[in-house]
């Protein structure tokens, strides 16, 4: 089912909602296609996260691979390249956090 999000409580509320069951804001039709576009925007944004989030564990799970693998066979020229790896790994992640 389709949601906006109240633009005085921010809270979720039906797309059929004629006003907000919160706190009573009255929601006409044009208020509904820009909430509507919020909404969708809010998706957008939660999902981004999500699966960066997944990106994240994945490499955290490599790196961990990667560097036991490295000190178990004591190639230390592999460790410094995955040093360099996961320092770029955060910058990603930081801007993804933006
Ligand atoms: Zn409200």
């Amino acid at each position: 089912m389709d949601f906006i999000f109240c633009p005085i409580c921010h809270k979720q509320i039906s797309i059929t909602a004629h006003s907000c069951p919160h706190c009573g804001h009255p929601i006409d039709e044009k208020d509904k296609t820009e909430l509507k576009q919020t909404a969708k925007n809010v998706e957008k944004i939660v999902k981004r996260k999500e699966s960066m989030f997944k990106f994240g564990c994945f490499m955290v799970i490599l790196t961990i691979v990667l560097v036991g693998g490295a000190f178990a066979t004591g190639n230390l020229r592999e460790v410094n390249f995955i040093a360099v790896a996961v320092i770029f790994f955060i910058g990603l992640s930081l801007m993804g956090a933006n």
